[in-house]
């Protein structure tokens, strides 16, 4: 049976494309570093987010907590936000991993901004542990974006008192996308940054990191202890040089069918997205209806093949390229039939 699969963007499978170029991929071993298809899908990964360099991980979670350990020490403090992929899903990697603590800045918006920062860098009281490291993200996790006005603010901050900062962007080209820029000039406001090819960009595995040489050399010492070394690897880096040079300028066609899903979803009532919040290809709808069972309708919708994700009254919608319009107009109307029987 085939899945009209919304629950994420990480559900997307390799195109034939992808597939006949992992096929024919020219591999060596990249601990040694001599895989040829890494290192030309690293060279890529830097040039296109304005980086020296770029280090091919498994995922964007070994990414972010191999910048952590790379730029904090033992007993270091990391500013991180709330909601925030390190702080929610990373098993409180950075805690056990690196040593570190966080300093959690929590706002409605899941917005860090440089009042936050200003106020969380730590002095020189003896009571006080180092200012280690800011994280942010962008695209955020409830798919918003965050501008390039308030990436140059944290980076200024966080650069007047010598701290550097990671940006997790595991989505960073649906960030660009919907600032109509090049992804080097979000990545300019930062000292390293992570992107997953494994989500809308349709690889099966891997995340890009990316940041100076030293930073890189140090990352990839880092990515050998967390047992992240891999060997013919040029096998996944293959399907990556696709992702970065093919499957960027479609991520748009992602972001209209997440409005146009959107919309149709603000045609059935009880059921709410706000518009201002649908950037990228991530659509989060509200449900207003008394005695609403989200599970119960999680259910019904697997029973019509239609995948997606549930917390409490948000339903989480992620268009992605094996989604057409078609799908999504099948699941509008099975989702009007259900409302209305209900
Ligand atoms: C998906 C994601 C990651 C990394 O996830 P992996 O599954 O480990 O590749 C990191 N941060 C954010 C915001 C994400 O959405």
């Amino acid at each position: 049976m085939r899945y009209i699969d919304l629950r994420s963007d990480t559900v997307t499978q390799p195109t034939e494309e992808m597939r006949k170029a992992m096929y024919k991929a020219e591999l060596g071993d990249d601990v040694y570093g001599d895989d040829p298809t890494v290192n030309r899908l690293e060279e890529l990964a830097a040039k296109m987010v304005g980086k020296e360099a770029a280090l091919f991980i498994p995922s964007g979670t070994m990414g972010n907590q191999i910048a952590i350990m790379t730029h904090t020490k033992l007993g270091d403090e990391i500013i991180v936000g709330a909601n925030s992929h390190i702080v929610k899903n990373e098993v409180g990697a950075a805690a056990r991993l690196s040593g570190v603590s966080y300093s959690i800045v929590d706002n409605p918006d899941n917005r860090i901004y440089k009042e936050d920062v200003l106020k969380r860098i730590r002095g020189e009281d003896i009571h006080y542990p180092s200012t280690g490291l800011l994280c942010i993200e962008n695209a955020l996790a409830d798919g918003t974006v965050v501008s390039l006005e308030e990436m140059e603010d944290l980076y200024q901050v966080a650069q007047k008192s010598h701290i550097p900062v990671h940006l997790d962007g595991a989505r960073l080209f649906n960030a660009a996308t919907y600032l109509k820029v090049g992804a080097k000039e979000i990545a300019q406001y930062t000292d390293s940054v992570t992107f997953c090819i494994s989500k809308g960009l349709c690889s099966p595995v891997g995340s890009l990191l990316c940041g100076s040489k030293e930073f890189i050399k140090k990352a990839r010492k880092m990515r050998k202890l967390l047992g992240g070394g891999m060997r013919q690897a040029g096998v996944l880096a293959a399907s990556g040089i696709i992702s970065l040079e093919k499957m960027v300028d479609r991520l748009e066609e992602d972001h209209e069918n997440a409005k146009y899903l959107a919309n149709r979803l603000n045609e059935i009532e009880g059921f709410f997205v706000d518009m201002d919040k649908v950037q990228i290809n991530m659509v989060f709808c509200q449900i207003k209806i008394k005695d609403f069972n989200s599970h119960e309708f999680v259910q019904v919708l697997l029973e019509k093949g239609i995948k997606v994700n549930d917390d409490e009254d948000i339903i989480r919608f992620v268009t992605n390229n094996n989604v057409n319009r078609k799908d999504i107009d099948y699941a509008v109307d099975c989702i009007k039939k259900y409302v209305n029987k209900n």
